[in-house]
């Protein structure tokens, strides 16, 4: 079974352009969607994402929905934790195709880090 982690050097998440993620009111309370809207540079980047790194630079206290942990996920999106991991590998290979493509390194890293690929 795969099990969703999070590859370094990958960041793909990061890109926050609101044109790129339609649906955000229908997950993110006012407050969640205030917050996120004052994140997003001028690139359509998070402002705290460091992109030479990689790196989030506020990583211990980035906000909620930024987490992928059971809690935040059920409140998002009403996944149970039992549909955390296939509902997380999701989400990163929708953000890192879009970002560095399908048969990007990226995506290889990530598909052998949560155990799809060999
Ligand atoms: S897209 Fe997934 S693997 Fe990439 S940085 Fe975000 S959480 Fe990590
Ligand atoms: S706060 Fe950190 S984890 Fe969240 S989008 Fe910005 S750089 Fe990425």
């Amino acid at each position: 079974m795969a099990t969703w982690q999070c590859v370094k050097s990958c960041g793909a998440c990061c890109f926050l352009a609101p044109a790129e993620r339609p649906d955000l009111e229908s997950y993110l309370s006012p407050e969640q969607l205030t917050l996120y809207l004052s994140l997003v540079g001028d690139d359509g980047w998070c402002i705290h994402y460091d992109s030479g790194q990689r790196l989030c630079n506020i990583y211990p206290d980035r906000p909620s929905f930024c987490r992928v942990a059971a809690d935040t996920f059920e409140t998002m999106f009403g996944v149970d934790a039992n549909e955390l991991d296939e509902f997380a590998i999701d989400c990163c290979q929708e953000h890192i195709a879009d970002i560095y493509g399908d048969s990007s390194p990226e995506m290889t890293r990530f598909e052998q880090a949560v155990g799809l690929e060999p």
